[in-house]
């Protein structure tokens, strides 16, 4: 989303006690000093010239923030951890901004004081972001008593109060009302940029404001762009050109007009957009490290490639952001370290379960997956 600071907001309903710059603008200026302390690392940040330094990285494989998980630019500058280590490097980043961020802020989104986290304390670092209900990872404003999360880029939304998008003529402002939005059509999330002009039924959800202009696709050579309207065709059919479901007409969607390639934004994003999948991460109650996956319904009836397990915790199906341990062949709910009560009781349940759950020695096969004793998917007796 190309959004652009309106300059005509007033600044007598300031939103917050403490301006900061955008999480997402960062420039540098002529007194940046060469190397930072930065309460997040343990070592000394150096500022790289994104002018001077010419990147090697692939666009897909390119930077990504630690801060806010939004990709560093080509050219742009940014901070990074230099230090030469033995085992392996840091790859600890930060936009230039992101690295300026004041430790404290008071947003009247939240009655209490918020602190700046470097990583919150559920597996991975994978909380849930107030505003845009996304699972992010990356830096958050917290307040510990109440389990308040609000990721970066959402923290600098929420403080710009207006935003202007190309798919509109007028400015949008922020609310906490969202019937429908234009770009998705999700009713469910609290909080939109709607547009100011009372004739107008303009409604953006936070996820749709956050949609990137451009993205890339790994068999396209072009970039995708982001595409309100679709062209009408003779058919009325419209698909998705890597899911192969439909597509609404009235939705958002990314296109390449070369390659005549549609998509839909989650196809090409993921449905994680703010978190690294994979990755090797402790889990208090599992004895190794998990992975983050994302398992997806099939939307073929029996589709025998589905490969969803059931959780260990709560005997359900794993379905979106899931944790999982390749050597035990098991799939955990992120969403049960969010809501650890009752722990005694499902640790019963899962020693229960783990004697009916076939453990297979690790195969060398390349596939993700390894095979239950029944087929494709582990099934779970019905009575435990
Ligand atoms: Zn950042
Ligand atoms: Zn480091
Ligand atoms: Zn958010
Ligand atoms: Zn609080
Ligand atoms: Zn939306
Ligand atoms: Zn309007
Ligand atoms: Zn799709
Ligand atoms: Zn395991």
């Amino acid at each position: 989303m190309n959004i652009l600071v309106d300059d005509d907001d007033d600044d007598d309903d300031e939103p917050s006690t403490s301006r900061c710059p955008p999480a997402n603008e960062t420039t540098a200026d002529d007194h940046e000093a060469l190397q930072v302390e930065h309460f997040s690392h343990q070592h000394k940040l150096t500022l790289i010239d994104g002018q001077e330094v010419a990147r090697q990285d692939d666009q897909d494989e390119g930077i990504t923030c630690n801060g806010c998980m939004l990709p560093i630019m080509r050219g742009e500058s940014y901070r990074s951890c230099t230090e030469q280590a033995i085992e392996k490097p840091c790859n600890f980043s930060l936009h230039i901004n992101c690295a300026k961020l004041p430790r404290m802020r008071l947003l009247p989104l939240h009655e209490h004081e918020l602190t700046l986290l470097p990583k919150a304390s559920f597996v991975g670092g994978v909380f849930k972001c107030h505003m845009c209900e996304s699972l992010s990872q990356g830096f958050s404003y917290s307040c510990g008593d109440c389990d308040f999360y609000l990721d970066l880029y959402c923290s600098s939304l929420y403080e710009r109060k207006t935003i202007l998008c190309d798919a509109h003529v007028h400015t949008l402002q922020f609310s906490r009302q969202l019937v429908s939005c234009s770009s998705c059509g999700t009713c469910d999330k609290n909080f939109c940029f709607r547009c100011i002009s009372k004739k107008c039924d303009f409604r953006l959800c936070i996820p749709c404001v956050k949609l990137p202009l451009i993205v890339r696709y790994k068999y396209d050579n072009h970039p995708l762009r982001l595409t309100y309207a679709s062209v009408k065709n003779d058919l009325h059919e419209y698909y998705c050109d890597i899911c192969e479901g439909i597509r609404d007409r009235k939705h958002w969607f990314y296109s390449c007009p070369d390659c005549d390639f549609e998509c839909h934004p989650d196809c090409i994003r993921g449905r994680y957009p703010q978190v690294k999948l994979g990755g090797s991460y402790k889990h208090d109650d599992h004895q190794h490290h998990v992975a983050l996956v994302d398992k997806r319904k099939s939307a073929i009836p029996n589709d025998k490639r589905e490969r969803l397990r059931p959780c260990p915790d709560c005997l359900n199906m794993c379905v979106g952001l899931v944790c999982e341990c390749l050597e035990c062949g098991i799939n955990i709910h992120l969403e049960h370290e969010w809501a650890a009560d009752n722990r005694g009781f499902l640790e019963l349940l899962a020693d229960l379960l783990k004697m009916f759950i076939p453990s297979n020695e690790p195969d060398n096969n390349s596939s993700r997956w390894r095979q239950g004793i029944h087929g494709t998917e582990f099934r779970v007796p019905k009575h435990v």
